[in-house]
């Protein structure tokens, strides 16, 4: 009578609970601080597949539910859990003030939005409470995109409070090679009172994550105790990427992970 995921459910996973993410402590604190005393600005870091949307997405949907749980997890249930499913999709107007949320929010996709889009944020008087929950989706891709000194005054201006989440990136070259960097300005990094990073999770937490999901979703780890280990160890402990071998597990007629699969497994490694 077990479920079995879809190869593409697994791929769009979204963690319901705090407790079903790797790693990531200090920016779990930092939203279990927002839901108990409310938000301020903040802006979360880190390399790609490392957590980061994931982590802000159970944040937004926990600051948006109506009855969250005594460990505040999002209910799962009520109006407005429905109506942000992943955190991306925006609540908020009539529809917010309908389903009886305390905060409103607005995604931003800052590698798309037009000056439009964000002159009629700033115009419509949409950001104008500090109920209004604002996420900019990869905030870096507006400096790229000359949109940046737009967007400060904005933030500057407008009473809402604003989530970002910013990429790193490892140098390749110069005096700094190496180093992680997120390439934003030093004007953008000063609008935001707590800035927090990604942290890898402990393999040993990892391990126990990883035995969880294939329960959850009916995989099996072939020799698990050489398999994990393997896996912890290919995915450098990015959560994003062990869930790309899950979904390659789940394509399969016998839903498997082997050490070989884990060996050949095909890593889009960006930095
Ligand atoms: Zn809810």
């Amino acid at each position: 009578m077990s479920w079995s995921p879809s190869p593409s459910w697994i791929q769009r996973w979204f963690p319901e609970r705090w407790k079903e993410i790797a790693g990531n402590a200090a920016m779990i604190q930092v939203w279990l601080n927002f839901l108990a005393n409310g938000p301020c600005n903040a802006l979360f870091t880190g390399p790609n597949r490392s957590g980061k949307t994931r982590t802000i997405s159970l944040g937004i949907r926990a600051m948006v539910c109506t009855s969250r749980t005594p460990t505040f997890d999002p209910c799962g249930q009520c109006a407005s859990c429905k109506a942000v499913p992943e955190g991306r999709a925006p609540h908020n107007g009539i529809f917010a003030a309908l389903s009886g949320s305390e905060y409103s929010f607005h995604p931003i996709d800052c590698e798309n939005v037009t000056v439009e889009e964000l002159e009629a944020l700033q115009y419509d008087g949409a950001l104008d409470s500090d109920k209004v929950i604002v996420y900019l989706d990869e905030v870096g891709a507006l400096r790229r995109r000359r949109l940046e000194g737009k967007l400060l005054k904005l933030i500057d201006e407008a009473p809402a409070i604003w989530i970002a989440s910013a990429i790193t990136l490892r140098r390749t070259q110069g005096k700094r090679k190496g180093e992680w960097t997120e390439r934003l300005s030093k004007e953008m990094r000063a609008r935001f009172p707590i800035k927090v990073g990604t942290a890898l999770p402990h393999p040993d937490d990892l391990y126990q994550w990883i035995v969880a999901r294939t329960q959850e979703w009916n995989i099996t780890i072939l020799e698990e105790e050489v398999t994990v280990p393997a896996m912890i160890e290919r995915t450098t402990r990015r959560v994003g990427y062990l869930i790309h071998m899950f979904t390659a597990a789940a394509t399969t007629i016998e839903r498997t992970i082997s050490s070989e699969d884990v060996a050949r497994f095909n890593l889009d490694s960006a930095d």
